[in-house]
């Protein structure tokens, strides 16, 4: 992917580390910046709507999408398909919008080498016991599914050292405003401001080079 004026940005989290909430919290708060609405073949939950919080498509959609070449990345994940389009979001970042992913490892793998510049984020929870607490919070589930659940977070989470950016989720207040500064740095890099500002550029050096 050629280099476009928004950032995009790859949020990686094991389930109960509050990875929806954060992103959405964000999103509240700038009005410049989306999160792409994924491809999968999972049955929707009671509230999602397709379209909004995923295009919800059957496995041989799915398997068309990706012989058309649809998707950036790709993956299986607890058994069923995840994908992110490549087209959505070039047009996100094309606009000058920060678009973000909120995929697994194996999505995250597949992208760094594909977008120059992608950065990535990866939160975790701020103990063993926090986390399991989170993924106990309806008390009703049995032993063996808290463990399944366990294994699951364990096996995202032995992927953190490939993140660029690591926030501990145990404020909320405090992590949203981390990631805000995250996202509120890569604005600032050199090259991005470059490409959004290129007349002032222009302009000062010419200036200064007098
Ligand atoms: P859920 O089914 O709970 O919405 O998502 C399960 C997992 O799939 C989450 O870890 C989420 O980040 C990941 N996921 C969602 N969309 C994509 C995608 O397009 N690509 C990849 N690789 N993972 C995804």
């Amino acid at each position: 992917m050629q280099h476009l004026p928004g950032n995009l940005f790859i949020l990686s989290a094991p389930s109960g580390a509050g990875k929806s909430s954060l992103i959405n919290a964000l999103l509240a708060q700038h009005t410049d910046m989306q999160l792409s609405v994924s491809h999968t073949t999972r049955a929707p939950r009671p509230g999602e709507t397709d379209g909004v919080h995923y295009h919800f498509v059957s496995v041989e959609q799915f398997k068309q999408l990706i012989a058309e070449g649809v998707f950036l990345e790709w993956a299986e994940v607890f058994g069923n398909f995840y994908g992110t389009s490549r087209h959505a979001i070039e047009m996100e970042l094309a606009k000058g919008r920060d678009v973000f992913l909120d995929i697994d490892w194996q999505g995250a793998q597949q992208i760094r080498p594909q977008v120059p510049g992608v950065l990535s984020v990866f939160i975790l929870p701020p103990s063993v016991a926090e986390l399991e607490k989170r993924l106990n919070n309806r008390g009703t589930d049995s032993a063996e599914i808290i463990a399944k659940r366990m294994a699951q977070a364990q096996s995202e989470i032995s992927h953190v050292t490939e993140y660029d950016y690591v926030l501990i989720n145990d404020d909320f207040q405090q992590c949203l405003q981390q990631f805000a500064a995250v996202v509120l740095s890569q604005r600032l890099t050199l090259a991005k401001q470059q490409q959004k500002q290129p007349a002032l550029f222009a302009s000062l050096l010419a200036t200064s080079a007098k």
